[in-house]
């Protein structure tokens, strides 16, 4: 497999991004253009778990999406998050335009990341 999006060049620090969490599986970073205060993207780190879209989720990488969820999650109650939107975006008609499957993470609280 040969992808190389954005979202693989960030992964693998060859451009630059805010990283606000990372650990063997997830990293989070914030959103170059942001919609809320704190607008954070989760994508997999592990090319095993490497997917387009959830439009091409199957059995292999369905765990990929609870991965993310559960992170945020996580991410929040860490932060002191109280509320937050989760959003993934399907297809280009969707508002998807890179794709490597990231979770959006919008609040209106702001982290201090
Ligand atoms: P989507 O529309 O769901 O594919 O979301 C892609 C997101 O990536 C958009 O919200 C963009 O603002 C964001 N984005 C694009 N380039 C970068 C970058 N270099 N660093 C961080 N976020 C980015």
């Amino acid at each position: 497999m040969t992808e190389h999006t954005l979202f693989h060049k960030i992964r693998d620090r060859e451009i630059p991004a805010t990283v606000v969490f990372e650990d063997d599986e997830v990293m989070a970073f914030k959103d170059i253009h942001p919609k809320a205060p704190t607008h954070l993207l989760f994508i997999a780190k592990k090319d095993t778990d490497f997917v387009p879209s959830i439009d091409d989720l199957t059995e292999k990488t369905a765990h990929v999406p609870g991965l993310l969820i559960l992170k945020a999650q996580a991410f929040a109650k860490e932060h002191g998050i109280v509320g937050y939107q989760l959003k993934f975006h399907v297809g280009k008609a969707g508002g998807q335009e890179v794709f490597y499957l990231h979770l959006h993470f919008l609040s209106e609280q702001k982290i201090e990341a």
